[in-house]
């Protein structure tokens, strides 16, 4: 057997610690009231993987609330249930009393409190039980329970396994499978990278089984631009654009200018990073965005390039190797004269 069928055997069986998710099951039947973390600033898989547990426990009649740190973009706002997601900025109060009387919290698609964002304070202090489910690499030991698998392309790819595990898979319906198979596509970019794994697969056809509308999904997820946020894109492209082709590294440049010219709202840039990286020979893509008090850096780079690298030595961030994010609360040129000052010693260290 070579080591791709290994790998392939290995990642087709045993995803979920039998041990582990018999902790998991104790904590839930345990547990009277949950709630359910996002990360800060949720994209799709963070919030469908949400919505799905928390759909899964509604099903087995367990109490739970999904509390998402930050308002989220409107091409998620389709999701089924998403309407009963707890934003924590306009509901403070009946949050955390939420939070302190739950007796286990889910943390979900992060594994870090310094990613749950305004939740970060309350959850380091929060006595309640914790189950982590993630699928980043470099946990912290900050749960009493850890699913931690960077193997599985998604945190929804890994809460279908943990539905699976725990008996559930009959309970997973057309909506639950809605929201599982919109995290795996926009953690995937589509299914077109990180998504080699014949079980990924396996897991879609059980999601399709359930009836789910693949072309209503992509649509909902991909072509819900609005006219402002289009010709945003098409701004980044144009104007805000640096090709170093020496380094096959591009960079966007986003202003807070830019940002009230077209009229920006939460999510409007998400995915624009990606773009450069169809440039024939492009390695890495970043894009500065200046906010009012930071400046979010976006990172992804194609093959053996781990630009999450850079993302955690110079930019107080991590994340994935083709995929990372960081921030600065230095200016807008400072920062990319930073990028800039950094790339030549990253791209030699990749020759090596
Ligand atoms: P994005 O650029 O879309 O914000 O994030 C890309 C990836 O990097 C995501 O998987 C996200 O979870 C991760 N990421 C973004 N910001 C941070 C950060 O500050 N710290 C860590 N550890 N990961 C991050
Ligand atoms: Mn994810």
């Amino acid at each position: 057997m070579n080591h791709y069928t290994q790998y392939i055997m290995n990642s087709l069986q045993n995803r979920i610690n039998d041990k582990l998710i018999k902790e998991a099951e104790i904590l839930l039947q345990q547990s009277k009231q949950i709630s359910i973390i996002p990360h800060s600033g949720p994209d799709g898989d963070a919030i469908g993987s949400s919505l799905a547990l928390y759909q899964y426990l509604k099903k087995k009649g367990i109490k739970s609330q999904i509390v998402s740190p930050s308002d989220y973009p409107i091409f998620l706002n389709w999701l089924p249930l998403n309407s009963e997601v707890l934003l924590y900025p306009s509901n403070k109060k009946k949050a955390k009393d939420y939070l302190k009387s739950s007796d286990l919290v889910f943390i979900v698609d992060h594994n870090s409190f310094k990613r749950s964002g305004d939740l970060e304070k309350i959850l380091t202090d929060l006595p309640a039980k914790k189950i982590m489910i993630d699928h980043h690499p470099e946990p912290e030991n900050i749960v009493d329970v850890m699913f931690s698998d960077t193997s599985m392309c998604s945190t929804c790819e890994f809460m279908y396994e943990f539905i699976e595990a725990l008996g559930g898979e009959d309970l997973i319906d057309e909506h639950m499978a809605e929201c599982l198979y919109t995290g795996i596509v926009t953690d995937t970019g589509g299914l077109s990278y990180n998504s080699s794994n014949p079980r990924t697969y396996q897991i879609v056809g059980e999601l399709l089984r359930r009836g789910i509308d693949k072309s209503k999904i992509h649509s909902n997820v991909y072509d819900n631009f609005s006219t402002d946020r289009m010709k945003l894109l098409g701004h980044c492209l144009d104007q805000g654009l640096e090709v170093l082709s020496e380094y096959n590294t591009a960079i966007i440049t986003l202003t807070k200018e830019d940002l009230v010219k077209f009229n920006y709202k939460d999510g409007d840039t998400e995915g624009f990073v990606n773009y450069p990286l169809s440039i024939q020979g492009m390695q890495v893509s970043v894009i500065f965005i200046e906010k009012d008090d930071i400046v979010k850096i976006s990172f992804r780079s194609k093959g053996n390039v781990p630009i999450n690298a850079v993302a955690a030595e110079h930019f107080s961030g991590g994340g994935h190797m083709n995929a990372a994010g960081g921030r600065t609360t230095e200016k807008l040129g400072d920062a990319i004269n930073q990028f800039k000052s950094v790339l030549p010693a990253f791209i030699e260290s990749l020759e090596k």
